[in-house]
């Protein structure tokens, strides 16, 4: 359907995560004028909640209000890779929004996979695209650029509209090495810069450090030299989807004359869907578990899930020696050939405590360069923003410290305007560049099989109660007023004993019948007013003996 094109045709961007917080990425495009909009979707991804304090939420999503609002005039979505920071929310989301989602067959695959691994997961309508490929979604005509990055086929994307051309980086860096396919497609890129961009749309991850990212190439030489000197079994421990690394350390277990096996359900998962899409060509086969137990230890390299101390991935159950066929002895090496990711630093380093204690040699990237970032730091920065010169210049992905300071370095290039944002701004990049409006953007927690607004009561009520309990008070009182009987109470999660050894149930008691007592009698036939009353006795009497206040229930009976 062609929109008919009014004289003020303007092109609009807003963010709806992943502007200010690591994770939950997604971005919007909107063409056409104020009354009439139609929208592109760029990912839709989660953050993990290890990072805050939200007890009992797995997943942060994004609050995808307006696009549910707006769903009629949304074309489509298209995912530039399949980290979960960028499509993790898909399966929980899609159904809201029930349109085409557009990916390259390796982002294909694993949605495929992941959908498969859920029971109940939505089918979601998937155009399969090809890597570099041009097509268009509504009035988006959409080219992908090869990106070198942590997965296969991180896609930027050239989004051309009838008001102009954004450059959407995705996740990249530039990576002359990169082990898979042929890295960031430079030629690409500068003919855009001749062509005209008028936006950029960038990573912000690495802003804040100097110089380039090694290459994949330069962790995979590390590795190698690690599995040929070591003498017993080694096993390396990285994200499954890092299929590049999985290629370094099935090179170098060959390189050693030793077999690979694989050991975790998501590695086996990749590890098929690497072979299905092209990926493994020349790699050898691996053999399966139960190899690891007859294979002499300096025949093997495990290739294990677990990086980042996940309970019941592969590498905690070995650590803790729970793992049916799989244990380390002595002189094992161990190698993490992958970042902590904030939040996951007790979790990891619980994990390699009992390595270390069963003699295993242990190996992380702050010794050896056993792990590279996905991300460009700045000299990379630098170099895209003069191939394809933008006017204009928006960080997106990272902390409000990493958009600074990619826009500080955009402004030192000499990119004309540089446009900083939150989560909902709506900005117009033309005609004329501005902050026009705001639309709903916020956050969803994964609660259980519930998604619910973070604003919502529950997660922050649960917070207090794990601080400071909760009491349950029950009262009767007759008509007239009279307290039926000694009131019933619940403490818990509350200290049984003051400081003095006051039992902590009498002092609420007595407070109470207190507070009851020296009510007017008027006042004491009013449920309501003797609950209100109740509560605050509860809660000062608490605090002043414990210092904490407590949440507090009150139920009064009228009889
Ligand atoms: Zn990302
Ligand atoms: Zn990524």
């Amino acid at each position: 359907m062609i929109r008919m094109a009014g004289p003020t045709q303007e092109l609009v961007f807003a963010p709806l995560g992943g502007v200010g917080e690591i994770g939950m990425n997604i971005s919007i495009y909107g063409v056409g004028n104020e009354r009439n909009r139609t929208w592109l979707a760029v990912d839709l991804g989660v953050s993990f909640a290890a990072e805050e304090h939200l007890p009992g939420v797995d997943l942060i999503l994004p609050d995808v209000r307006y696009l549910v609002e707006e769903r009629k005039n949304l074309a489509g979505i298209v995912l530039t890779h399949a980290h979960e920071d960028h499509f993790g929310a898909l399966l929980e989301l899609w159904p809201r929004l029930k349109v085409p989602v557009y990916a390259t067959p390796f982002t294909a695959a694993l949605l495929e996979a992941k959908c498969a691994g859920e029971p109940g997961a939505p089918e979601i309508a998937v155009k399969v695209v090809p890597v570099g490929g041009r097509f268009t979604v509504g009035p988006f005509d959409i080219e992908l650029v090869t990106m070198a990055h942590s997965i296969p086929e991180s896609n930027a994307l050239i989004i051309r509209t009838s008001a102009g051309t954004v450059l959407h980086t995705g996740d990249w860096k530039i990576d002359p090495t990169p082990i898979l396919g042929d890295g960031t497609d430079e030629n690409k890129l500068r003919s855009l810069g001749k062509e005209g961009c008028l936006a950029l749309v960038g990573d912000s991850t690495n802003a804040v450090r100097e110089g380039r990212s090694p290459s994949e190439a330069d962790v995979a030489k590390t590795i190698a030299g690690l599995v040929k000197s070591a003498r017993g079994r080694v096993a390396v421990t990285t994200f499954a989807s890092n299929v590049a690394r999985l290629r370094a350390v099935a090179d170098a277990a060959k390189a050693a004359d030793r077999e690979v096996v694989v050991i975790g359900r998501a590695m086996e998962r990749v590890v098929q869907i690497a072979r299905e899409t092209g990926y493994f060509n020349g790699v050898q086969d691996f053999r399966p578990m139960d190899a690891y137990g007859y294979l002499p230890p300096n025949k093997v390299v495990a290739l294990c899930t677990g990086s980042q101390g996940e309970a019941r991935a592969a590498l905690s159950r070995i650590a803790e020696d729970q793992h049916p066929e799989v244990t380390f002895s002595r002189g094992d090496t161990v190698i993490y050939s992958a970042r902590t990711i904030p939040g996951n630093e007790k979790a990891v380093g619980r994990v390699i405590n009992l390595l270390i204690e069963q003699g295993v040699n242990v190996i992380t990237d702050r010794t050896h360069l056993v792990h590279v970032s996905g991300h460009p730091r700045r000299a990379e920065l630098e170099e895209l923003i003069g191939w394809v010169k933008p006017k204009i210049l928006i960080p997106v992905h990272g902390e409000a410290l990493h958009l600074h300071e990619h826009a500080a370095l955009a402004r030192r290039c000499g990119v004309p305007e540089v446009m900083q944002c939150r989560n909902g701004d709506l900005l117009r990049l033309a005609p004329r560049a501005g902050h026009i409006d705001e639309v709903p953007a916020g956050r969803l927690y994964k609660d259980g099989l519930l998604l619910v607004e973070a604003d919502a009561r529950t997660v922050a009520d649960r917070r207090r109660l794990g601080f400071a309990g909760a009491v349950s008070v029950a009262l009767a009182v007759t008509d007239k007023g009279e307290l039926v009987d000694d009131p019933s109470l619940d403490l818990i999660g509350i200290p049984e004993r003051d400081r003095e050894g006051g039992s902590m149930h009498e002092i609420v008691r007595d407070a109470i019948l207190e507070t009851v007592e020296s009510l007017p009698r008027g006042r004491r036939r009013d449920p309501d007013a003797v609950a209100e009353a109740v509560r605050r006795a509860v809660r000062a009497a608490i605090a002043q003996r414990w210092g904490k206040k407590p949440m507090c229930h009150v139920h009064v009976l009228t009889i």
